[in-house]
């Protein structure tokens, strides 16, 4: 957790895309190390800076045409661009000529593809068998979390987490509901998506992609459709589980006021890094890092653990029970590490 262990390492990453003949290089060259438990902000810059494009290769979606992406240490697997075989044409000097020229072309059409058979096949087949394995890098390790929610609408909240960990693996209702207590929805386990707010429609996104124990969070504008104040809480809740889990997030955003959470501000342009600077998080002071982030989970823990059975105790003394919760809230904040600008 926020070890300082290397999670993913990128060197010299190239994307280029080739569409319509020209040739766009989407990243130029990025080369890029996050550690575990990072909470990195990539601000909104020019459109078409490569943000998507760094997000889709971190999610191992796209494969980049040059350069190494280590996730812990091992090589990512990665995928060539689907062939792009030319259908084989004859200049046409004179309409007239067309029909025979077509029988021509027809034949040769033929032999060429009769010859190449074989290798397209081997071609396509290491493609595809590539693409499997991304598949599973991804969801071994990532979670994505979309600016359109994309939940199932005639599926429960805990319905909608559930699936999410048998697609990737096995179904853990356990964790799926502590995934969304995590996140502030305690309660709400048994509510359809229409039943729920946008922020907290956002809020079961980011529990069902970190249910089954993914990584590393990704977020291309996740709160792009939410007001300034939803936004905030979405953020703070995202933040809390990465902490929490010790995942690492790479969120985009052209919300400024979010890299106070963040411990990494990245600005990206025409593909390359562009500033790479410390956000508002900071890092925390000294050695005794740990020490304190060790005591700060301990004390949000007791805070967690005692208020239960103090309001189960006290029945009908709702405000006493409340007022120590209060208290012990406090202890938890004045646990907080003080932490660098
Ligand atoms: P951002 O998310 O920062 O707006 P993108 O990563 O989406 O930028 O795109 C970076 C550049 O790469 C843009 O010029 C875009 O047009 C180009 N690009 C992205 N995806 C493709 C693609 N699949 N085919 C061709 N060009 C692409
Ligand atoms: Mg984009």
């Amino acid at each position: 957790m926020g070890t300082g262990t290397v999670l993913v390492h990128l060197e010299g990453i190239r994307r280029v895309y080739v569409s319509a003949g020209e040739t766009v290089a989407a990243l130029d060259g990025i080369d890029l190390t996050l550690n575990e438990g990072e909470v990195v902000v990539m601000l909104l810059g020019p459109s078409g800076s490569g943000k998507t494009t760094l997000l889709n290769v971190l999610s191992a979606m796209d494969s980049p045409t040059e350069g190494t992406y280590r996730f812990r240490g091992d090589i990512v697997p990665s995928a060539p661009d689907a062939l792009d075989v030319e259908p084989f044409a004859l200049p046409r000097p004179h309409p007239l000529l067309s029909p025979p020229l077509w029988l021509v072309e027809r034949v040769v059409g033929l032999v060429l593809g009769v010859v190449r058979w074989p290798g397209r096949t081997l071609a396509e087949r290491r493609r595809a068998k590539a693409l499997e394995a991304q598949a599973a890098f991804r969801r071994a390790n990532i979670g994505y979390v979309f600016q359109q929610y994309n939940l199932l609408g005639d599926l429960t909240v805990l319905e909608n987490v559930m699936l999410a960990q048998e697609i990737s693996g096995g179904r853990d209702r356990a964790r799926a509901k502590h995934m969304l207590a995590k996140v502030g929805l305690e309660g709400l386990e048994q509510r359809f998506p229409a039943e729920l707010s946008g922020g907290q429609q956002q809020r079961v996104a980011i529990a069902r992609s970190l249910a089954k124990h993914a990584r590393l969070l990704l977020g291309d504008e996740p709160t792009g459709n939410l007001d300034s104040e939803t936004t905030q809480q979405v953020m703070k809740a995202l933040l809390d589980i990465c902490r929490k889990e010790g995942v690492t997030a790479v969120i985009v955003t052209h919300d400024e006021a979010l890299t106070a959470h963040a411990t990494r501000v990245l600005r990206l342009d025409s593909g390359r890094l562009h500033s790479d600077e410390r956000g508002g998080a900071g890092t925390l002071v000294g050695k005794g890092k740990h020490v304190v982030k060790d005591v700060l989970d301990t004390a949000e823990d007791v805070v967690e653990s005692v208020r239960r059975p103090v309001e189960a105790a006290i029945s009908g003394g709702v405000n006493t029970a409340k007022a120590l919760g209060a208290v012990a809230k406090d202890i938890a904040e004045a646990a907080r590490p003080k932490r660098k600008e």
